[in-house]
């Protein structure tokens, strides 16, 4: 099967809570287009309340049940809307991944004073100063919740570090007394295990423990299928490794896991996913490189595309994608995808073997405000022929800068069948404009037809050999498949 992942949102969803009810409402429509599974935002209640979009985690347990920062439902809608929407997807035999955010916390309920030592951010083995008394956000006791599903309250012992001294209003990092960074971190700033809000101390056993009880009551609540791990390398690696793997043991499920490890660097990707192989990763140098050669007008080399890659390197590892809510214009990681270049993206991590593709849900539908996106053409018709028609052999024709190509065989036909199978795809991808190049897409498709399933170009006849001359015009995109 070719799995296909959606990830669900983007970051300007509108903030009307009515995310669930949507989500439910298309569910048929995703399973329709190929999709296996979908990623979720993080459903928890966040500092901003329904404006939120889940990343600035106040109260883990707050699927939008408590009248917590302003408000009952999150920025998605309520927990009944939420675990609706978990249902409907299943029910539509879609998988659900769901998204943890356990690296910090905000908004917290009162400050404590507490001594520390001012760092500098941007070498964060240096202490600035000598150690002195801060006020810091770090008592978290959740009133609205009142110690429903867990009595734990959280105080500056939970915590490693923060960014800011409430008594003095000054910005600035600080290492808590007792506390040291995670040595397992990415190695940016010296150690980047900071990374905003207060830094929960993932490796204190009590919030271990606390982490683990909270991960068991999320994962059997929402019924999901796996996971989605936010922020990896501000997190040690020692921590995500045994709490997924307590994850495992307690609910006794397979838990597919995708994890963000936000760098260019492949041998760090490789690094973490070590020798356990428990988790995947999405492919960040291979998001790069669909960027650099958007934004290169012509002049980059097609044929390395892959070059430096997690999909090239270690495919059943990689969770390839061309854009997501981070690196979306306007947020905090911006890096998008040039627009004419983002069909031959998404033909390039759809259409081929290797690789587990995530869709973004903004590429698929469009979305409106501040950053508008615009809907990918012909993704739709991509999606369907993942399903459809990419399978088999793989034949790639990268041998031009300018101009690749490459075809997948199709499935054989079914025992007793007459004629040449049915399935089976042929790409070309050029950034020069309109070309020809003959790919082979195997001799069992001798004298069939192949029409351009995104119109637009002539049919072919495949030749003897299992050839054909295909053509592909100046948008950059052209993929053909057999004539029904
Ligand atoms: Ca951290």
């Amino acid at each position: 099967m070719n799995g296909m992942l959606l990830q669900g949102f983007s970051w300007h969803v509108p903030a009307d809570s009515g995310h669930w009810e949507r989500i439910a409402a298309d569910a048929k429509r995703l399973a329709s287009l190929g999709v296996t599974a979908v990623w979720l935002p993080p459903a928890y209640k966040g500092q901003g309340g329904v404006n939120d979009v889940g990343y600035g985690v106040y109260d883990l347990y707050d699927l939008g049940e408590f009248d917590q920062q302003g408000s009952v439902a999150t920025k998605y809608g309520t927990k009944e809307q939420y675990l609706q929407a978990i249902r409907a997807l299943h029910e539509a035999g879609i998988h659900v991944l769901v998204d943890t955010v356990l690296n910090h916390k905000m908004g917290a309920d009162a400050t404590e004073w507490v001594t520390a030592t001012p760092i500098d951010p941007a070498d964060r083995n240096q202490a600035i100063g000598p150690e002195e008394r801060i006020e810091v956000w770090t008592r978290f006791d959740f009133p609205g919740r009142a110690d429903a599903y867990s009595d734990f309250h959280w105080d500056w012992t939970c915590f490693q570090g923060t960014d800011w001294d409430e008594a003095t209003q000054r910005q600035g990092l600080w290492l808590f007394e007792g506390k040291q960074w995670n040595s397992q971190v990415d190695s940016e700033y010296g150690n980047f295990d900071y990374l905003m809000g207060v830094d929960v101390h993932l490796t204190e056993p009590k919030v271990m423990d606390e982490l683990v009880h909270w991960g068991t009551w999320y994962l059997n609540t929402s019924g999901a299928d796996g996971l989605r791990m936010d922020a990896l390398k501000h997190m040690g690696r020692d921590f995500t490794m045994a709490w997924l793997e307590k994850m495992r043991e307690e609910t006794g499920r397979e838990l597919f896991t995708v994890g963000e490890f936000w760098t260019h660097d492949l041998a760090e990707l490789r690094k973490f996913i070590g020798e356990d192989r428990t988790l995947a990763l999405f492919d960040v140098p291979l998001h790069f490189a669909l960027q650099r050669a958007s934004w290169s007008r012509g002049e980059y080399d097609l044929r390395a595309i892959f070059a430096d890659t997690l999909v090239d390197a270690d495919p059943t590892m990689a969770v390839t994608f061309v854009e997501n809510h981070d690196t979306q214009e306007g947020q905090s990681l911006q890096s998008p995808v040039a627009e004419w270049f983002r069909p031959a993206a998404y033909a390039l991590i759809l259409l081929r073997e290797a690789g587990y593709p995530c869709v973004f849900q903004a590429d698929l539908d469009g979305v409106g405000g501040e950053h508008p996106i615009a809907p990918v053409p012909g993704l739709e018709t991509l999606m369907r022929l993942r399903a459809s028609h990419a399978h088999g052999i793989q034949r790639d024709a990268f041998d031009d800068s300018e101009l690749i190509g490459w075809s997948r065989e199709g499935l054989s036909s079914e025992e007793g069948e007459e004629g040449a199978p049915s399935t089976g795809v042929a790409v070309l991808i050029s950034q020069s404009g309109a070309a020809v190049k003959t790919l082979e897409v195997g001799a069992c498709h001798a004298g069939q037809v192949w029409e351009c399933a995104l119109g637009g170009q002539e049919s072919v006849i495949i030749n003897e050999d299992g050839m054909a001359a295909f053509t592909v015009g100046d948008e950059g995109l052209a993929v053909f498949i057999p004539k029904a």
